[in-house]
Formats: C-alpha cells, sequence, structure tokens
C-alpha cells in the first residue's frame, strides 16, 4: 500500500477483472470515514448520490459529510423505496436530476442503498452521458452478499423484471455492516437466502459455519456478520471474476432463481419477498435433485433445516397453479432455446446445470412446495 493511502480497519475482497477490477470495503462503522477510500478509488470531484425515501434520513447526512471533509462536491437524489421505482419514470426523473446537478462524464454516482437503488443508480451510471464513475454503498444484507457485487444493473419492464439493463462495474464497493442494525428483519432473511445459496453451490465449511451460527447471525453479532459478508464476497467475486458476463459458470448463482422469479411474478398476492422466494426455489431445487439421484437425502435435510432455522419460508401455504408458474419460467433471461435451465445440488459445495428436466418433472417439484417440509 502507498505510504499516503488511508488505513482501512476492516476487510477487503477484491473483484479481479483486469482493468475493471475493484475493492470490496467490508467493515463495523465505516461510513463516516468513507470520504479518504472513495477518493483513493475514484477520481471524480462531484459525487451525485441515489438513495431512497427510507435510507435518506438515516444515513445519507453521514456519507455526504464525509465526502465534504474531502472538499468534494455533492448533490443528493432520493426516490420512493422499493422494486417499483426500478422502471422507467423514476430513470427518467434521474436523468433530470442529472441535468439539473451539471453533472459531467468524469463525476460519480454514488448508490446508497439496498439492492435496487444499486441496481437502479448503476443503470443511471452506465447510460448517463454514456457512462460515468459508479461506486456501491449498500446499506441491505441482500445488496452487500450479493447484488452490489458483479456489475449488473438494471430496471423492470411491466413484461419482465430486470429485462432493460447492462454490466457495469463500479470503482468500488463500501459496506458498512452497521447500517444492517436498521434493516427491516424480513429484509434481513432476503440477504441470508442468497448467503445460503452462497454456501450450497461453492464452500461446505461455510455452510457449516452458517449452521453453528444461526443465533449470532440473526441477532447481528458484529464479527460473525462481518465474516459473513467477506465470505459471501469472496465467492461471488471469484464466480464474477472467472465469468463477468454469465457464458457459463456465473450462471451456478441462479440456484433457487428459476423458480424464485417465477414465484414473485405470478404469485404477487403471496407478496413473496426476493430472498423468500429463492428460498422457495432452492427448496424445488434440492425436490429436483433428490429426484434424479443427483444429492443425498442427508444433505438435502441439512439445506432445508437451515433455511428453516434462518426462518426462510420452506413451503407455500395454499393451492398455487404450478403451470403458470412454469409459463413464468420459460420467460425467464435464462432460458435458451426453449430450454429451462436449472442448477441443482449435487452435494453441500457443489451443484451442476441440468437442462433436460421434463415439464412434469418440473410440475412435480413446484407442487411439493404447497407440502410443508419435513
Ligand atoms: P434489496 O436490498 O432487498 O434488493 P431494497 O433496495 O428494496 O431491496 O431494500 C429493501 C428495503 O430495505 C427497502 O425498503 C429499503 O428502503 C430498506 N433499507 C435498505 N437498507 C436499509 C437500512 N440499512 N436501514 C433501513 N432500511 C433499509
Ligand atoms: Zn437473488
Amino acid at each position: 500500500m502507498h505510504r499516503s493511502d488511508p488505513k482501512f480497519q476492516g476487510r477487503i475482497v477484491h473483484v479481479n477483472l483486469g482493468r475493471r477490477s475493484y475493492p470490496i470495503y467490508i467493515g463495523s462503522h465505516i461510513l463516516p470515514d468513507f470520504g479518504p477510500f472513495f477518493t483513493q478509488n475514484c477520481p471524480s470531484k462531484h459525487a451525485i448520490v441515489v438513495t431512497d425515501d427510507n435510507v435518506k434520513p438515516i444515513y445519507a447526512e453521514m456519507l455526504l459529510n464525509s465526502l465534504a471533509e474531502q472538499n468534494l462536491e455533492s448533490h443528493l437524489v432520493s426516490v420512493p423505496p422499493g422494486e417499483s421505482s426500478k422502471q422507467m419514470a423514476v430513470l427518467e426523473h434521474l436523468y433530470d436530476k442529472m441535468f439539473d446537478f451539471a453533472a459531467e462524464r468524469s463525476d460519480c454516482v454514488i448508490a446508497l442503498g439496498g439492492g435496487v437503488i444499486g441496481d437502479l443508480a448503476g443503470f443511471l451510471a452506465a447510460t448517463f452521458k454514456r457512462g460515468l464513475n459508479f461506486v456501491q454503498v449498500p446499506t441491505s444484507l441482500l445488496a452487500m452478499v450479493d447484488s452490489s457485487i458483479g456489475g449488473k444493473t438494471g430496471i423492470n419492464h411491466p413484461r419482465g423484471k430486470n429485462m432493460i439493463g447492462s454490466f457495469y462495474q463500479p470503482k468500488m464497493v463500501f459496506a458498512d455492516t452497521d447500517t444492517l442494525k436498521t434493516l427491516p428483519p424480513r429484509e434481513l432473511g432476503c440477504g441470508l437466502a442468497e448467503t445460503v445459496k452462497h454456501a450450497i453451490i461453492r464452500d461446505a465449511g461455510f455452510f457449516a459455519t452458517l449452521e453453528q451460527n444461526t443465533q449470532a447471525v440473526t441477532t447481528l453479532q458484529k464479527n460473525t456478520l462481518i465474516d459473513l459478508v467477506e465470505r459471501n464476497c469472496q465467492i461471488k467475486a471469484a464466480v464474477v471474476s472467472a465469468d463477468e458476463h454469465e457464458a457459463g459458470l456465473r450462471g451456478i448463482l441462479n440456484l433457487g432463481h428459476t423458480v424464485g422469479h417465477a414465484i414473485e411474478t405470478t404469485l404477487k398476492n403471496l407478496d413473496f419477498h426476493h430472498g423468500e422466494a429463492v428460498s422457495l426455489g432452492i427448496v424445488a431445487a434440492l425436490r429436483l435433485a433428490l429426484s434424479r439421484k443427483l444429492l443425498d437425502e442427508r444433505s438435502a435435510q441439512k439445506i432445508l433445516l437451515l433455511l428453516q432455522k434462518l426462518q426462510l419460508p420452506t413451503h407455500i401455504q395454499g393451492p398455487i397453479n404450478s403451470a403458470d408458474l412454469y409459463q413464468a419460467m420459460l420467460q425467464d433471461k435464462k432460458v435458451k432455446h426453449g430450454k429451462i435451465n436449472f442448477v441443482l445440488p449435487t452435494g453441500i459445495g457443489s451443484c451442476d446445470f441440468i437442462n433436460d428436466l421434463s415439464e412434469p418433472e418440473i410440475l412435480t417439484a413446484v407442487d411439493s412446495l404447497t407440502q410443508p417440509a419435513t
């Protein structure tokens, strides 16, 4: 490290993407010290901070103060919280604001918030004046362990989630785990579903650590959280570094998402949040893996138990129309030549792509979600 570099009291994970490589800073109560790390990683002198109306009153001032301490100019714009802000009308409003703020290509868009803000602000940064600098300050667990890493940005289209977007890497990610103290518990669960996903696909040791620490995780023990975010980032960074644009390997991150996305789009009345739908999608993947004898019963039980201990849903109460869900799966971005490409666990810490599952096999697995998991 250069002598004048600020000292960082926390963990740093590097995302290796050649010239587009960047660091992820992880620590407790690091937001007040954001400014020096920003200047170290991003040449911009003017920042446009994009946040939402829940996060703004809690964290915006802290971030703006730390920028001001470095003599950086900044502007703040806030949008309504929730997935509905990932739409064209909100993006147009943000483009207008960029003109109001006289934003230039050398400036930086900073996303301060959960995954919605990261996706929206990232796409703003990728497209305004053909792209300006971008930095992520994730404040939800889901954003810290998943969506802020890897450069996926975008908005929804009335006919499909995340259908308009681009790959656009940030200059750095800065995750203060203390911000999770104000995160609603249900949102914490969403990040935990992606955490379990990462452990299943890549890391049996991490899975065992999670099994032993469910209490410490759900009660937000400081060091447990830092370890958890760091391990997630290492796993996701390794996958993304190997396959930035999802030509192959990166697809393993879709474990639980094929059925999960279909649940989100089809069962709107049940109001599952993303991570909850992913938890159910993981259960469906377990059932498919069991029926194909790719996974042993004991591992499947362990995964179910961990999801339950983390208070994630493992079954759907009430009837569902599995044919509707199947139709939604066929609309998925990952469908190739009409074949649904599933990621199925082959053990704890390993998985495989399976693309020859028949419609009846998939319908049976989806229908099984209405049975309480035992
Ligand atoms: P996600 O991060 O799960 O993709 P969102 O960006 O919609 O999705 O964030 C989930 C919800 O949590 C939103 O209502 C957002 O305003 C809120 N939120 C995000 N971070 C925090 C935080 N640190 N404290 C309180 N609320 C937060
Ligand atoms: Zn996800």
